[in-house]
């Protein structure tokens, strides 16, 4: 397979797709720029090696509609600012073929929101799922969405993936453009070779013991990823809002605290896979107790499963929180997906800040620890810690489905 680094950039163009969807205030400044500072070691390279580089990315969901609020141009400056050259700007991404050709060594053109395009997501629009007329407008789009992907193809030499973000989606410009270029033309970028390289870590190459925590609200949007885990784990914890459905399904009351009615029966099943396959399922023993879904309500330290009418479980209690690091402290292999608490409320961040604390323990021991998924991502940045874990994945969806053993589209579509 190519990489960035065989490939000879020099007097070449590169196409690169990279994820630039990068939060804005309501006067367009951005207001987190990680994702952009992730794609430049790749697009620093190929200016460095001589190469000009086409760059590529979607905002927001303007559903295949041109819409200002979502336009690539309010970056410009920001990404000259951090290339350290000057961008040019495509106003419209599909029609890009002189500028593109008009492009000489060591210069830049950053193109319009490809998702102003329908043929960028490749669904077919103004159509619903139960119309008649569905099945023969998807084949339509999807032979327009070629078009497209052979368009954005036409203005380069080479095809770099750097969009670990989307990765997990077939759309033109992550998957179907590679169907354009041969197999020494196109590679992945830095960004994407380093989080398929943390994935493998958890995946493959597993140091044991191997703990992975698993939080957030909800039992059902974690599911896949939970099940794939129990072949791997030595110790799975689950904690975070997903507890009392925990609870509730084991006979426990748990007053008002967030469950999944529906969802019970698949929580004693998870319960009775982790006993048969002898991985140590960690659950909460003890909460924190509110009166209120607010930061400022009163609180009290119950069993999880024996919480008061009117009370709702917000975060991990003390006894819960030892269990915890006690799982976590001695493991080589971490991953962690999703807080153990509403950590949002300055008050019910202990439960988080102890998995962060023995997270960081642990791999100052040796463990390699991956934490990703916006929400733990955001917790261990709103701790301050995000330099003491091993690697912090750009991936949400994308990461989640690739540790549930998927083949990512816009992996696939390169690596063959
Ligand atoms: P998810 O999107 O499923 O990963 O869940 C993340 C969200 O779960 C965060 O916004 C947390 O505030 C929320 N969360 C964590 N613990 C609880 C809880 N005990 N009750 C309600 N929400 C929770």
């Amino acid at each position: 397979m190519m990489t960035i680094d065989n490939y000879k950039f020099a007097g070449k163009k590169a196409i690169v797709r990279v994820d630039f969807n990068v939060p804005l205030d309501e006067n367009g400044k951005i207001t987190d720029d990680t994702r952009i500072r992730g794609a430049l070691p790749t697009l620093k390279k190929i200016l460095a090696d001589g190469g000009a580089l086409i760059i590529m990315s979607h905002m927001g969901k303007p559903k295949g509609k041109v819409n200002p609020k979502f336009s690539l141009g309010q970056i410009v400056d920001a990404v000259s600012e951090k290339l350290g050259v000057p961008v040019k700007f495509a106003p419209d991404c599909a029609k890009a073929a002189d500028a593109a050709a008009a492009l000489k060594p060591g210069e830049v053109l950053l193109l319009e929101n490809l998702r102003f395009y329908p043929e960028e997501e490749g669904k077919p629009v103004g159509i619903d799922k139960e119309d008649p007329g569905y099945e023969a407008a998807k084949k339509a789009m999807k032979e327009s969405q070629k078009e497209f992907a052979k368009t954005l193809a036409s203005y380069a030499d080479c095809y770099v993936n750097d969009a670990f973000g989307t990765a997990h989606r077939k759309h033109a410009s992550t998957a179907v453009i590679a169907d354009y270029f041969d197999a020494d033309n196109k590679m992945l970028g830095y960004l994407m070779e380093k989080e398929v390289q943390a994935v493998d870590n958890v995946l493959s190459n597993i140091k044991r013991p191997f703990t992975a925590i698993m939080g957030g609200s909800k039992v059902s949007t974690k599911i896949g990823i939970i099940e794939n885990l129990m072949d791997k784990v030595d110790n799975l914890i689950l904690c975070g809002g997903m507890t009392y459905t925990f609870a509730k399904a084991q006979g426990g009351k748990i007053g008002n605290s967030i469950c999944e009615d529906d969802k019970l029966d698949l929580a004693l099943d998870i319960i009775a896979k982790a006993k048969a396959k002898g991985v140590n399922l960690v659950l909460g023993s003890d909460c924190v107790a509110a009166d209120a879904f607010s930061n400022d309500a009163n609180t009290q330290i119950v069993p999880a499963n024996d919480i008061p009418e009117g009370w709702e479980g917000l975060d991990a209690g003390p006894e819960t929180q030892k269990a915890f690091a006690e799982a976590i402290k001695g493991a080589k292999t971490i991953l962690w997906n999703g807080p153990a608490g509403v950590f949002e409320f300055d008050n019910f961040t202990a439960g988080s800040r102890a998995i962060a604390e023995a997270i960081a323990e642990a791999t100052k021991n040796g463990a390699f620890s991956l934490i990703g998924g916006g929400d733990s991502v955001a917790c261990i940045n709103k701790f301050g810690m995000a330099d003491q874990v091993s690697y912090i994945s750009t991936g949400g969806g994308a990461l989640l489905e690739a540790i549930e053993g998927k083949i990512l589209p816009g992996i696939a579509a390169i690596k063959g």
